[in-house]
């Protein structure tokens, strides 16, 4: 039994004289998703994008792969049927029969494309309720408030059939590279992936920098670092890792500039670090995972004083009014929770100060970091930065 799987989109839609754009953008990034050799086709046909499945092609892993990719508002699989009435009144509720033990009501709606196909629609509905009927014999119809919707579409060549039950959600949001390229400040946490997924859905293509500190930080925290990037990949595609040594500006910091103002200093050096290696890879913002008031670097004056250390670029910080409890759980729908949750230190924990400021004035942090060459420091960070292609 042959199978195709359909698409549907949902704000795409809305984007006028550009959808056909982001169909377009959608197609590739499926094509992208998919291992070669699992698909026959990718194509759109009336808001509704079609991928037919290789013979033999694992088809659940293929739905697997389609739930991740943005801009997919529902899956739903179908059965593919010749386009003729006795095979498909035989065999159509055969194939049904499995998701409908799930209902105790339904309706039939049919839509023809080739209008030649010697039934009309509430032919092929009235016809195709009663053999469904036949079949599962514990079903009623009701039209009002159907427990599940059974689709009969008369294409050009072939017909499908399907059961709105049987459709699967998408991640939502729109397709990555729809929305330009920003540079996500990746530590080892629960937050900065989470802040790395919501702006990758809304279209945004990611990079992403992490500073580390060896010896004071292991491989293995940066090992879990590649490996949140990974598990980003998969709904993102691949992109660049720069990875940033912090650990002589650290030290440098720490060893020339009041103790209350460390974490600060240290967040605007990042901050700058982030910016030139945004600006050198073409990225049009930063994201951070910062969430007001969950630490003392993140009252509000704190992020106004970090702020300001980046001059051109808009910093996003998409969980600035989010509850942990709300970060943790999309981190575990998404998938990073388990990871971001091992026990590896990360740099800025290497170096904590006891008494931060949770009221930093600007002035007096500015004063604090006259004590050492920013621009020294920041440079010889971006020269030293190694690049890494994560891959999903
Ligand atoms: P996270 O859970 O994302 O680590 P956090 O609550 O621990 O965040 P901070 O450690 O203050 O908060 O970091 C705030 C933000 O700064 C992070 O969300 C991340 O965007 C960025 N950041 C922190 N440490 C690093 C790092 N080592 N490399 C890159 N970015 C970092
Ligand atoms: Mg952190």
């Amino acid at each position: 039994m042959r199978e195709i799987i359909l698409i549907k989109y949902g704000e795409i839609i809305l984007k006028g004289l550009n959808r056909s754009r982001f169909e377009d953008l959608l197609i590739g990034n499926i094509k992208k998703a998919l291992p070669k050799d699992s698909f026959k086709s990718v194509r759109k046909s009336q808001a509704i994008t079609y991928v037919e499945p290789d013979d033999g092609a694992d088809v659940d892993d293929i739905i697997a792969r389609l739930q991740k990719i943005f801009g997919i508002v529902f899956i739903a699989r179908a059965g593919v049927f010749p386009k003729d009435m006795d095979v498909i009144l035989k065999e159509g509720p055969e194939y049904l029969a499995p998701y409908m033990e799930l209902v105790d009501t339904f309706k039939v709606e049919a839509k023809r494309s080739d209008k030649k196909f010697p039934f009309d629609s509430p032919a092929i509905s009235r016809e195709m309720g009663g053999a469904v009927l036949r079949r599962s014999r514990h079903l009623k119809v009701n039209v009002a408030e159907p427990g599940t919707i059974v689709r009969v579409e008369i294409r050009e060549n072939e017909a499908y059939v399907y059961a709105d039950i049987a459709r699967v959600a998408g991640p939502g949001g729109m397709p990555t590279g729809s929305n330009g390229r920003a540079t996500l400040l990746l530590s080892g946490g629960i937050d900065s992936p989470v802040a790395g997924y919501m702006l990758a859905k809304r279209g945004v293509e990611l990079n992403a920098v992490h500073f580390f500190s060896p010896p004071y930080t292991s491989d293995l925290a940066k090992e879990k670092v590649i490996e949140l990037g990974r598990i980003l990949a998969g709904y993102t595609g691949k992109y660049s890792l720069y990875i940033v040594p912090f650990t002589e500006q650290q030290l440098a910091i720490r060893d020339n500039c009041p103790e209350e103002h460390l974490t600060l200093i240290m967040r605007r050096m990042m901050m700058m670090v982030a910016e030139r290696l945004a600006k050198k890879s073409k990225s049009l913002a930063l994201i951070t995972g910062e969430s007001l008031g969950q630490v003392a670097s993140q009252t509000i004056h704190a992020l106004g004083v970090t702020n300001e250390a980046v001059k051109d670029l808009p910093v996003f910080r998409p969980l600035v009014g989010m509850d942990k409890d709300e970060i943790v759980s999309v981190a575990r729908k998404i998938g990073t929770f388990e990871t971001s949750i091992l026990p590896y230190e990360d740099c800025c924990t290497v170096f904590v100060p006891k008494h931060p400021t949770t009221k930093p004035v600007l002035g007096k942090v500015l004063q604090s970091q006259s004590k050492i060459d920013m621009e020294y420091w920041v440079n010889k960070a971006v020269d030293e930065t190694e690049w890494v292609l994560i891959e999903g």
